[in-house]
């Protein structure tokens, strides 16, 4: 045992200000304190940091935290230092004299906690420091940076197995990621060399998150992030982008509406990037256009929005990104936008993708295979017309209720057409066809377009030639536009009734489930293209606030005070934070702000109750906070 539970719950409530783990929290941190290996899969926002932090506090001697990210480790350790922990970071931002500095220092027990980036276990100064620390623990952050399978991959990852295996003494290994695939899982195990490690994977359901999408023209994308950004002025929000190209037109879009963003993708230099991800987490621009290399490690909690300009590679990584909405628990919207250029886009990268030199051809289209399919589940959350809520959990392995009732398929947010019958004439086609042609073809034999392909095969013959055209066999009236049939393959793949091999002739074959498509009680509804959301927007922007509030009058009421002192609390918490150098969320997080307008604290006793704050914080922050509710509280009787 290496330090008790209580320990535990005393450094919790000391330094974090939370009287109760998080489930999660609990039993990870219970057997890293039996000095067992742990992997613990969590949702981002499901609060990773603090099974080690906590055991790096309660557990004597120095704790190690590998981070990928150089660039936060900064905010992260002001953070701690906020909350009275006693923190370190080692990292090539720092001189080699204030490397010196903070070794020795570490080596007189002046720290609990150290940041380290990945590349550092390969300093020989950094190998002989940390033999003579001798670590009780060595936690490793995002740990999925260790598996090619990801796009996260970090080749310096790779040399944590073996600085590990040098310490004169094993210390017990943290190893923790948002990544829940098994492939990655099992990388970690292996490549981290956790020995017999207790593995949680908790719910990835994060109820406070409200999930939308909208298949929208390309053009018409700037205009919809636009309305929304404007609709809730007074909150943070990210943009995905796939290119940076995008990034810089959706940028551009955005400041043209006068909305206060910026930006962040690889093509910046070093210093507009950290300035731009220092601006944002500093609430001093609300909005990040960015692209996937922006986001990973950040920790700011109040991010209340996050949109896709594009769909992402995979569920994972929607998951992920979207996932950096409402990590304090408020309410948060994701929303993804997309149109039909991202699958190819999508199918694109998959093809192109510089082949790994450490993979043979057959492992190299086992990797693309795997990434198909990833993307098929990936486009089908696109057009599902079910929960969009459960089919994420479901694509995770979870079982959920059947409706949220909180996403916008269960708010009934868009229209179904009912594709059955098209879908099952295009079964019938791929059959017919042998699954030797692509799209193009199949769609001109079903319209019955005797192009210059379809010819040329002797297709025109074929049984199903024209089934779906002008008076054709399937139903009477109009030929279906090659439009609709398109999408009705891509939804077809996307379930896996088909499947669409890519490469230079890309053809449609037929798919795992392709004999539920031939039974009797097969219906397939997809949802309408375009719906026009900005007017939705729009009334929902006169509602000032982005929070729904209860409708009781007398609820409704203080519901609106508390609203006009989380604005002034917010306020201050700027002001101290800017004049600290800190970003906002390291002072108070959102969460704790609500908590506060709801309690209303009078005295330091009261102000301890409030979630996420401790004996430091009420030291340090409990004196304006407190004078600013008696003001409000004074100012509106
Ligand atoms: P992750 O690394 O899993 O994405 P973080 O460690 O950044 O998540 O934590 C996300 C948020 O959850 C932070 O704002 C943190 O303060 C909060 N949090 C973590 N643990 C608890 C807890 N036991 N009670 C309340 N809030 C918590
Ligand atoms: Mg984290």
């Amino acid at each position: 045992m290496l330090a008790t539970m209580d320990q535990a719950r005393e450094a919790l409530s000391r330094h974090f200000g939370f009287d109760s783990f998080r489930p999660g929290q609990e039993i990870l941190i219970e057997a890293v304190l039996q000095g067992r290996d742990v992997l613990g899969v969590m949702p981002t926002g499901a609060g990773k940091s603090l099974c080690y932090q906590v055991p790096g506090v309660a557990v004597p001697g120095l704790t190690l935290v590998v981070s990928p990210l150089v660039s936060l480790m900064g905010d992260q350790v002001r953070s701690l230092l906020d909350a009275g922990v006693r923190g370190a970071y080692l990292n090539s931002s720092l001189t080699p004299g204030q490397q010196a500095t903070v070794m020795s220092r570490a080596l007189q027990g002046a720290y609990d906690l150290m940041y380290v980036a990945p590349e550092r276990l390969a300093d020989p100064r950094f190998v002989a420091f940390a033999q003579q620390a001798a670590p009780p623990i060595v936690a490793v952050d995002e740990a999925h940076c260790v598996s090619q399978w990801g796009q996260d991959f970090r080749p310096s990852y790779l040399a944590i197995g073996q600085f590990i295996a040098a310490l004169p003494k094993r210390p017990v290994v943290v190893a923790l990621t948002a990544t829940a695939t098994e492939n990655v899982r099992r990388d970690i195990v292996r490549l981290l060399d956790l020995q017999d490690p207790f593995q949680l994977v908790t719910g990835f359901d994060r109820p406070n998150l409200s999930y939308g999408v909208e298949r929208l023209a390309p053009k018409r994308k700037l205009a919809r992030i636009a309305a929304h950004a404007l609709a809730h002025p007074q909150d943070a929000g990210i943009v995905y982008c796939s290119t940076r190209k995008d990034v810089e037109k959706v940028h551009e879009a955005l400041l043209a509406a006068g909305v206060r963003a910026t930006r962040y993708h690889a093509g910046l230099s070093t210093t507009e990037r950290t300035a731009n991800q220092k601006a944002f987490i500093d609430d001093d621009a609300l909005v990040m256009v960015a692209t996937n290399a922006f986001g990973m490690g950040i920790d700011k909690s109040n991010v209340r929005y996050v949109l896709h300009h594009n769909m992402p590679a995979s569920l994972e990584a929607y998951y992920q990104e979207a996932g950096r909405a409402g990590r304090d628990g408020e309410p948060a919207q994701c929303l993804l936008f997309w149109s039909d250029g991202d699958i190819a886009t999508g199918r694109f990268f998959i093809e192109q993708e510089s082949t790994n030199e450490e993979l043979t051809p057959e492992e190299a289209e086992r990797v693309r295979a795997a990434r198909r399919r990833m993307l098929e589940a990936m486009v089908g959350y696109g057009y599902t017309t079910d929960c969009l809520r459960s089919y994420i959990l479901r694509y995770f392995g979870e079982s959920s209720p059947a409706d949220c009732g909180n996403c916008a398929n269960c708010r009934g947010d868009f229209k179904a057409v009912d594709v059955t019958r098209e879908a099952r004439a295009i079964m019938r086609c791929v059959h017919n066809l042998r699954g030797r042609f692509g799209k193009g073809v199949v769609v001109d034999v079903l319209r019955g377009v005797a192009s210059d392909r379809v010819e040329s095969f002797g297709l025109t013959r074929s049984r199903c030639f024209g089934e779906l055209g002008e008076g054709g066999a399937v139903g009477a009236g109009a030929a279906v536009s090659p439009g609709l049939l398109r999408e009705v393959i891509e939804l077809l793949a996307s379930q896996e009734y088909l499947v669409i091999t890519e490469g230079k002739f890309p053809t449609v074959g037929l798919g795992p489930r392709c004999r539920e498509a031939a039974q009797d009680d097969f219906v397939l509804s997809m949802k309408q293209i375009e719906r026009t959301a900005s007017s939705r927007e729009a009334r929902q922007g006169q509602r000032a606030p982005s929070r729904v509030f209860g409708s009781g009058t007398s609820e409704g009421a203080s519901a609106a005070g508390d609203e006009g002192l989380f604005q002034v609390l917010r306020a201050l918490r700027k002001e101290l934070a800017d004049k600290q150098g800190k970003p906002p969320y390291v002072v108070f997080s959102d969460a704790t702000l609500r908590d506060m307008c709801a309690r209303r604290p009078a005295t330091d006793e009261e102000f301890l109750e409030v979630s996420g704050v401790g004996l430091m914080k009420l030291s340090r922050y409990g004196e304006p906070f407190l004078k600013a509710i008696r003001t409000f509280e004074h100012d509106s009787g």
